[in-house]
């Protein structure tokens, strides 16, 4: 998909900031430094749009990127970060539940994990967040390239089943660094959306 345009409409934090037109929107989730805004900022072609904004310690925001007037993505701050405090935990918690318990506008997460890796008992608990949900869930395996292609689909196995992935939902291998997967990701995406 080519992306024209690309507006950060609003990082919000309560529920009344969030934008109020009828857009879809695609969540994207992920533990701190998995990639996620590396993901973002190649699925819309910009170097660095979404920044790592919401440093552990920092206000954490739901960032609502509007992409080409047509649909948002929505940045939901990264989990896992050991150094955060049990007050910020718990209001991470309280967004989190706000957000994805009520949207109507949402349509799919994307779930971001890193191909190389296990994913984590964080991993574990947002994927079981999402499906208590009954959100559809698209499970992004970036850092592909630091994957060798022989061993690729056993790590894809391996992210299924500890998962324990729900057949609804799928697996897409990705790189930021090289564009791999890109344009699958993009399919995907647009296949939930026009369900
Ligand atoms: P975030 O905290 O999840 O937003 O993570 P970032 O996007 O900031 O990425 C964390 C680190 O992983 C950075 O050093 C990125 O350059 C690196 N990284 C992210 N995606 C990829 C990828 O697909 N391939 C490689 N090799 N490195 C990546």
């Amino acid at each position: 998909m080519k992306v024209n345009s690309v507006e950060l409409v609003i990082s919000a934090v309560k529920e009344q900031q969030y934008p109020n037109d009828p857009y879809p929107e695609i969540a994207l989730a992920g533990r701190s430094n998995v990639g996620k805004s590396s993901f973002i900022n190649r699925m819309i072609q910009r170097k660095s749009m979404a920044r790592i904004s919401a440093k552990p310690g920092k206000t954490q925001t739901l960032n609502f990127y509007l992409i080409n007037e047509q649909l948002y993505f929505v940045d939901v701050p990264g989990y896992g970060y050991a150094k955060v405090s049990k007050k910020e935990r718990q209001a991470w918690g309280k967004m989190m539940e706000t957000y994805f318990s009520s949207r109507e506008e949402l349509q799919l997460a994307v779930l971001i994990v890193d191909l190389r890796h296990k994913p984590t008992e964080d991993d574990l608990l947002m994927y079981d967040f999402l499906k208590y949900y009954e959100i559809p869930v698209l499970i992004m395996a970036t850092k592909m390239d630091k994957v060798p292609k022989s061993k690729r689909q056993r790590q894809l196995k391996q992210i299924s089943e500890t998962l324990e992935i729900e057949s609804e939902d799928q697996i897409i291998p990705f790189s930021a660094e090289s564009g791999e997967g890109k344009d699958e990701a993009w399919r995907a995406i647009w296949s939930y959306i026009n369900a």
